[in-house]
This record gives structure tokens, C-alpha cells and sequence, in this order.
């Protein structure tokens, strides 16, 4: 079996996407030798398209069929469209499976540099100890190994450093960062927020986005221009491509391996340490070992975990760093299926096909089962909503001819919003290796197994009646509002299946995200994540692996590891 040839790695990073990226360069700038694997092809500005009209495109943007061809499951999500759908793993070479009765759609799934930081929603929220700790408050589940204060440093550096805007709103459930200057709302959005403020005492704010607002890092501010999920020639939202790589692969001290699959951990059963991985060159299909001291795998949650189900040994029959047996079990994501819009006046706004478009609007803190207020009776835990108004033209205007154009341009202004709630750890939502199917590279892949539970249900019906009420509150008009199951099952913030714990009968990780099991092993996703607070999960998923990073290197100096 051919050995990548090399310069003796430190570390091995697995994936270059949210995590993996700060993971080389916290590393890499300190000094490590660091080998990056990454399935994807090196992602470029030349990519990028955000500025290019649909009307140059060969199918206009209006391909979804030839699409779903390909990548029948990352199409359902309108991020992998005309523009970037080659970003995305062919569904077909690269599939998983679910029980008949648990449809799960597994979207995002990225093969470029950057991972889904290339195209993701860029909501950017601390969690708080209302989030490290609920188990203690409301008896469910466990609490994470570490607090608000172990982290909070490392949201610090994390949000200087990606550049989040914001508004800081002095709430104890969801901390302030350290914000560059928020992104002014709308009209309807001041309306909204004031109104939901005076009558229902609920909090809504602008998105606190990882987009610039001022330089940063040679990084131009946002020009408004909308889509970011294209990339972003100014660099103003935040990819790991053009931010942490690019910081790790200018030390000098990291090597990018792309369209590497990683497939297996290398063990020393004598020593009982990782000692590098077995990948396959995507292009070539051999497959190839590398080597090196400690091994950090980044490559989003069930990759990673399906990653360690597949290096099983005779020592670890069940999976590797699973002595507990947990592994693979807790998935948790958001549920997202309750919500609603509503119409207001324009203000005098102008519907238009080429203005600006703001990329982010606003978003409404939690206001469910807070500290210091009773607990509310129908659900544990909590959801938060993101939204956003819109200015358009009166499409379904009625009439033909003069009377038709004069009334399309009668503005139609409305304001939706979205909730994101909290699921909560269950053991029968759990991935495990099917038996019966392999990718084209010959590795097995996952079977997913994840349905709502009662508290989900009652969560989505809250989270559609309460977006009524709000709706209700600011005077909106025409208001719809929805609250549905949410199957096929489908979320883009997955996380659980080797949670962290003080227990190793019960846990994965330690605290530093350290498998148990073995020393050298890493896991720096949201595999390790505890819970799923209702908050997005990046920042906490960067601010907590740069801190396990600084602990690696701790340990690598004093010959711990
Ligand atoms: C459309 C969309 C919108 C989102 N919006 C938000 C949001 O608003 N806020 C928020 O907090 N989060 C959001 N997310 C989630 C966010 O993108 C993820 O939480 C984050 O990127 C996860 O980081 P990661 O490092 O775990 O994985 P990723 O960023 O996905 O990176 C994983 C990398 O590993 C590589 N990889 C996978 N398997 C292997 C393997 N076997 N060998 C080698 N490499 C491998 C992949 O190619 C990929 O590049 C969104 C996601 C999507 C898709
Ligand atoms: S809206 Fe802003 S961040 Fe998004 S692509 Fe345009 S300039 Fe970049």
C-alpha cells in the first residue's frame, strides 16, 4: 500500500471546514507540521459567482431537474443550485441509508475546500450555561463537561477574528460577542421588533452574521450584493477557504491533500495509539496511509463518526473510541418546521430586480423555559427564530396590459420568520455502518436513524402560534403560519454521536474533545456536543476547537500524548 510521501506531520486534520480550518491554523501557526485531508477539490475566487446574473447561465438557474440527476438530495435545499451543485457530493456515489419509516435528508454535504462554510446561513450565536448546563435545570439528559466561562476566551478570538455583526442586547441566555456594527433593519423589521418588544416583552434583534461590516484582515465590508452561498470575491462572510486555511497554508507548517477520503483511522494496538489514516485518492481511487502524532478528525459530525465505526478493531469491536458503546447515538439537529409571514406597509420601499439585498435580517432570542421565569409546561428547552422582510412587486396583480404594469409595481412588503429549536438527545436517534451498502470508494456507509419525539411536536405547533402571535402583535396583515412534523427529517446543524462527558462510560469525548479511549485522538466537530442548544452551532463548534487545540498542544509539549 503506497505511504504518502512526507516530512513527518504532527498532526493529521480531517476536513477543512468550520472546524478543520481553525484547527490548522491554530496549529500550523504555532508551529506544527500539519497535514490537511480534505475529500473536496481546493475551492478559488474564480468559483465564485455571486455577482454573475442568472441570464448567463446555460439553464438560466432553472435546472433542478438536471440537478437532482446527480444530487437527488442536496438539490431540496437551494444553496446547490446552477451556480454551485459541483460543490456537492454526487448523491449517488456518495449515498447513505434510513429506515423506511425515518426519511432523513442529509443536505449540505460539501466536497470543496471550506466545507459548508462555502455556503452556509452564517448566523453566529454564543451558547450560554442556561445551554451547558440544562440538565441540572430541567433533569434531562447530561450536562456538558465545561462552562460559559471555559469557552468564553475563545468566543472572544474566534468572533474578532471571522468578524460577526451585531447588536449587544445584555441577555444572559445568549451572550453578546464581540460585535462589529450591526446591519440596520428595516422598516418592517423596526416595526416588528418594536412592537413584539412593547407587547409581548420578546426580544428581537438584528442576525448576528459572520459578515463584515468594516475591514478586517484585508477583507473587504459586505457590499450588499446577496448571495453569499456563491462566494464572495470580497471575502466578507466568513469561509474557512479564504480565511483559516488560507492563514494555515501561508505559516508554511500545513500541507493540503485534496480529494483525500479518509476512511480509517490507523491504529497501534500495542500502544494503544492512533498512528495516522488510511484515505483514498478520490481521483485515482488507491488508497494511501499518512502518518503522524496525533490525529484530529473535522469532517462534520456523521462523517466523522462513520469514520470511527469503519476503524473498528479487534480491540474495539464496535467502533473505534467507543468503549462506552454510545458512539453513533444522540444525534441530535434543529427542528425547523414551525414558523409564519406576514404583510406591512411598504414605507415607501421600492421593489427592484438588481438593488441591494440585505444577506441577513433579524433574529428573535429565545423567550421559552429562561432562567428566573417558571418553566413552561408543554416542552423542555427552547427555540429562537431567524428572519427577514422582503420589498417585492405585485406578481399576481389582476388585470392585463397598462392596468397589469401599473399595479405590479404597487410595492408588496412582508416579513417571515423561521423557528430553530432545540432537540433533544435521544439514544434511538443514533447512525450506525450499514451492512449492505459502500460509497464508490468502497467505504460503508451510514444508515440514519432520527424522528421527532413528543417534545419535538409540541415545540414546532409553539413555534408556528407563537409566530402568529408575534405577527399579530406588530399589525402585520394576512398572516400564515405553519407548524408541521418535520418528516423526511432534515436539519443542517447535526451534532451528538460522540458526545462529551466526565463519565467515559457514558461519553466519547472528554472535555477537550479527546476520545477517552485514546490519547492521541481528536475529535473537533459537533460530534462532541453535549446537547444541541437552539442556537446555531458553528461559532461554539470554532470557539471550542481552538480551545482543544491549545490543549493538544499543551499536552504534545509535555509528552503527555
Ligand atoms: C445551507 C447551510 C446553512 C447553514 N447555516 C448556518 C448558520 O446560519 N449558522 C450556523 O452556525 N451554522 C450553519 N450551518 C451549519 C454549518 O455550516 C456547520 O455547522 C459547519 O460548517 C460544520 O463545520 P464542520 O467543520 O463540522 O464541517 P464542514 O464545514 O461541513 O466541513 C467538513 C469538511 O470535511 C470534508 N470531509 C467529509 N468527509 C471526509 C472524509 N471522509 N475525508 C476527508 N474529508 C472529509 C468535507 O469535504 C468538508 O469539506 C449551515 C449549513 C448549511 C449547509
Ligand atoms: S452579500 Fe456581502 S458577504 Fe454576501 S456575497 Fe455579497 S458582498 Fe459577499
Amino acid at each position: 500500500m503506497p505511504q504518502q510521501k512526507n516530512h513527518s506531520f504532527d498532526v493529521i486534520v480531517v476536513g477543512s471546514g468550520a472546524s478543520g480550518g481553525w484547527a490548522c491554523k491554530r496549529l500550523a501557526e504555532a508551529g506544527l507540521k500539519v497535514a490537511l485531508l480534505e475529500a473536496g477539490r481546493p475551492q478559488s475566487d474564480k468559483n465564485f459567482t455571486e455577482h454573475k446574473p442568472e441570464f448567463e447561465l446555460e439553464y438560466r438557474n432553472k435546472t433542478t431537474e438536471l440537478i437532482r440527476k446527480t444530487r437527488p438530495i442536496q438539490v431540496k435545499f437551494g444553496v446547490c443550485n446552477e451556480y454551485t451543485y459541483d460543490w456537492f457530493v454526487n448523491d449517488l456515489e456518495e449515498p447513505y441509508t434510513t429506515p423506511a419509516d425515518k426519511p432523513f435528508n442529509w443536505m449540505g454535504r460539501l466536497r470543496m475546500t471550506g466545507g459548508r462554510t462555502n455556503v452556509w446561513g452564517r448566523v453566529s450565536l454564543r451558547f450560554s450555561d442556561w445551554d451547558f448546563k440544562s440538565a441540572s435545570q430541567d433533569g434531562y439528559g447530561e450536562d456538558w463537561p465545561l462552562s460559559y466561562k471555559d469557552i468564553e476566551p475563545y468566543y472572544d478570538l474566534v468572533e474578532k477574528y471571522v468578524g460577526i455583526t451585531g447588536s449587544a442586547e445584555g441577555l444572559e441566555h445568549l451572550p453578546d460577542g464581540q460585535f462589529q456594527p450591526p446591519v440596520p433593519l428595516t422598516c418592517q423589521e423596526t416595526l416588528f421588533r418594536n412592537r413584539v418588544k412593547e407587547k409581548l416583552g420578546r426580544i428581537v434583534m438584528p442576525t448576528r452574521s459572520a459578515n463584515l461590516t468594516k475591514p478586517l484582515n484585508g477583507r473587504g465590508p459586505c457590499h450588499f450584493c446577496g448571495p453569499c452561498e456563491r462566494g464572495c470575491v470580497t471575502h466578507s462572510y466568513f469561509n474557512s477557504a479564504f480565511t483559516t486555511v488560507a492563514d494555515a497554508l501561508a505559516s508554511g507548517n500545513c500541507t493540503l491533500i485534496s480529494n483525500a477520503m479518509a476512511c480509517k483511522v490507523l491504529m497501534d494496538p500495542e500502544r494503544n495509539r492512533a498512528r495516522g489514516i488510511l484515505y483514498v485518492e478520490r481521483n485515482t481511487r488507491q488508497t494511501r496511509e499518512i502518518h503522524a502524532r496525533a490525529v484530529i478528525l473535522c469532517a462534520q459530525s456523521q462523517e466523522s463518526v462513520r469514520i470511527l465505526l469503519n476503524s473498528a478493531t479487534p480491540q474495539y469491536s464496535n467502533g473505534l473510541a467507543n468503549s462506552s458503546g454510545v458512539l453513533g447515538h444522540y444525534l441530535t439537529a434543529h427542528v425547523r418546521s414551525g414558523g409564519g409571514s406576514g404583510e406591512f406597509p411598504a414605507f415607501g420601499a421600492k421593489p427592484s430586480l438588481g438593488g441591494p439585498v440585505k444577506p441577513l435580517g433579524i433574529y428573535i432570542a429565545r423567550f421559552r423555559n429562561l432562567p428566573n421565569t417558571p418553566s413552561y409546561k408543554k416542552f423542555l428547552r427552547g427555540f429562537g427564530y431567524e428572519g427577514e422582510s422582503s420589498t417585492e412587486f405585485n406578481w399576481n396583480a389582476p388585470g392585463l396590459g397598462e392596468s397589469y404594469k401599473k399595479a405590479l409595481l404597487e410595492p408588496r412588503a412582508s416579513l417571515d420568520i423561521t423557528g430553530f429549536g432545540e432537540v433533544l438527545p435521544r439514544w434511538d436517534n443514533f447512525v450506525e455502518l450499514d451492512p449492505h451498502v459502500k460509497d464508490v470508494y468502497g467505504i460503508p456507509v451510514l444508515k440514519i436513524h432520527m424522528s421527532d419525539g413528543e417534545n419535538e411536536r409540541a415545540m414546532i405547533q409553539d413555534m408556528g402560534d407563537s409566530a402568529g402571535e408575534m405577527l399579530e402583535a406588530a399589525g402585520a396583515k394576512n398572516i400564515r403560519t405553519y407548524a408541521h412534523p418535520s418528516a423526511p427529517r432534515w436539519a443542517l446543524h447535526e451534532a451528538g454521536m460522540a458526545r462529551m462527558g466526565v463519565d467515559p462510560q457514558k461519553s466519547v469525548l472528554n472535555q477537550f474533545q479527546q476520545t477517552h479511549d485514546m490519547k492521541n485522538l481528536f475529535v473537533m466537530d459537533a460530534s462532541g456536543f453535549t446537547s444541541n442548544p437552539c442556537q446555531n452551532p458553528t461559532l461554539t463548534i470554532m470557539a471550542l476547537c481552538v480551545r482543544s487545540c491549545d490543549y493538544l498542544m499543551s499536552e504534545l509539549k509535555r509528552n503527555a500524548i
